[in-house]
């Protein structure tokens, strides 16, 4: 056989493969009770549940933490590959355990002291409550009770019948199920609760609107291009819309939020000073010198990843962008603050992780100098609004901008600089609360877009038009 004709053989015996997987989806299985059928025959379908056999769900057992982070991951649509996770009792092996570990990350789960996640510690209906609001974003006021209301109101879920929630019992597989379908589709709650906030436009014809949020869930109609919907809850990369008569999910890629497309919009004013602009990123350390080290976690490594995700950022604007390392090596002090001189630069950022021989010091800080520098006002400035994207993001304690001198320290590569710096201390390395952001990818991506956002802050309170391009409208 041919070469060629081998890939396509392969390819098509893959296609098939893939299709008789979501061919296998259970049409019923013989244990969920009449009340909970539609919501788990729902979850299915989209492959967020599973059943404990071929023909059973295992209705009627308790759900583990696990469990739930396996329901609520698939939903979400988080990492689940099977991974490492920052628990000592959830190795790498637990079928679970990317599903732990990104519902860490994303916040929606949390661990317990001692470093352990407790994966086989049962759920009560109190806690699938505030899992439920921390992962469909319900405001719940981090109380329990809020957590209850939050769903209660929505049509999630029903008190018992003695009027308590019953945040104390331990909630079943079914019961899970019925309260992750309702959460997901509205038309599954038992009232009506609008959610409906956003008016927005189709970019696309032939735009399939499906029952659930994946290309799993059917197709009940379609939308024509340039069609006004009113868009609730989003999930997943999937939003769900109001049109007419018409609702279920769309895919949030062909819709957009406002009424004329970009190409026909007359084309903006493109403040044209900020091609004249070069952003020079510093990530701290690098090659022999780790930086700080924190429960295994190297400061050199937090930040030059953190700096390349700003650089990518950056590089979709008008601005220019140059990085004094963007891979693991040693650069001196007076290499990088001589580096934004040599390379033409506007502004400069370093970015750095701080350390504590106290494991309780906390919080972020942005450092300037300000003495005897022409640019003074402006590091200031530089500093005050990428602090306060970044305390905004992280949600750390805002330790504040300090000067060198409030320091009382000499920092060569801000006080040798020429141009406008800032030296942002993005969290403490050695706080084990503030490491697990820190090394976590997903929270490195959140704060690159405060850094950021902050350097548009700068331009935009210098009286530059930077609005088109933030990361956070
Ligand atoms: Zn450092």
């Amino acid at each position: 056989m041919k070469k060629s004709s081998i890939i396509v053989v392969l390819a098509v015996f893959v296609i098939v493969s893939l299709f008789g997987v979501n061919r296998s989806v259970h049409a019923e299985f013989i244990d969920v009770p009449s009340r909970a059928s539609k919501e788990v025959q729902y979850l299915s379908t989209g492959g967020i549940a599973h059943g404990s056999s071929a023909t059973t769900f295992g209705a009627e057992k308790k759900v583990t933490r696990m469990e739930a982070a396996a329901f609520i991951g698939r939903a979400l649509q988080l990492n689940g590959k099977k991974r490492n996770t920052n628990f000592k009792d959830v190795g790498s092996g637990i079928f679970a355990s990317g599903y732990i570990q990104s519902a860490v990350e994303t916040g929606i789960l949390s661990g317990y002291d001692g470093g352990r996640f407790l994966p086989y510690k049962e759920v009560t209906r109190g806690e699938m409550a505030v899992m439920l609001s921390k992962a469909f974003g319900y405001q719940f006021g981090g109380k329990l009770s809020g957590a209850a209301n939050a769903l209660t109101t929505r049509g999630i879920a029903k008190g018992l019948s003695d009027g308590t929630f019953g945040a104390d019992q331990y909630i079943k597989r079914s019961d899970f199920a019925v309260f992750l379908a309702r959460a997901i589709n509205p038309e599954l709650r038992t009232k009506a609760f609008s959610s409906y906030k956003k008016t927005l436009w189709t970019n696309t014809g032939d735009l399939n609107v499906r029952t659930g949020p994946s290309v799993s869930y059917a197709s009940v109609g379609k939308l024509a291009k340039d069609v006004k919907v009113i868009g609730a809850h989003s999930i997943a990369g999937w939003t769900y819309i109001k049109s007419g008569r018409l609702t279920g999910f769309v895919s949030t890629a062909y819709l957009r939020d406002t009424e004329i497309l970009k190409a026909e919009r007359p084309p903006a004013e493109v403040d044209k000073r900020i091609a004249g602009q070069t952003i020079i990123l510093d990530p701290g350390h690098g090659g022999s010198d780790p930086g700080a080290v924190g429960f295994g976690v190297r400061e050199k490594d937090v930040v030059l990843s953190t700096g390349l995700k700003v650089n990518n950022l950056l590089k979709q604007t008008p601005f220019k962008v140059k990085m004094t390392r963007s891979d693991d090596r040693f650069i001196t002090i007076n290499q990088r603050s001589s580096f934004a001189r040599k390379n033409g630069g506007s502004v400069f950022v370093s970015i750095h992780a701080n350390a504590s021989s106290s494991p309780g010091a906390k919080g972020t800080e942005t450092i300037y100098y300000s003495a005897a520098n022409p640019h003074g006002a402006d590091s200031k400035l530089l500093a005050a609004k990428i602090q306060d994207r970044m305390v905004k993001a992280w949600r750390l304690s805002n330790r504040g901008i300090k000067s060198t001198r409030q320091l009382g320290r000499s920092l060569g590569v801000l006080n040798n600089n020429s141009v406008p710096a800032a030296l942002a201390e993005l969290g403490f390395i050695t706080n084990k609360s503030e490491n697990q952001k820190l090394k976590s990818d997903y929270w490195q991506t959140v704060m690159a877009k405060a850094i950021y956002d902050g350097i548009l802050d700068y331009y935009k309170a210098k009286g530059y038009k930077v609005d088109s391009f933030y990361s956070i409208k």
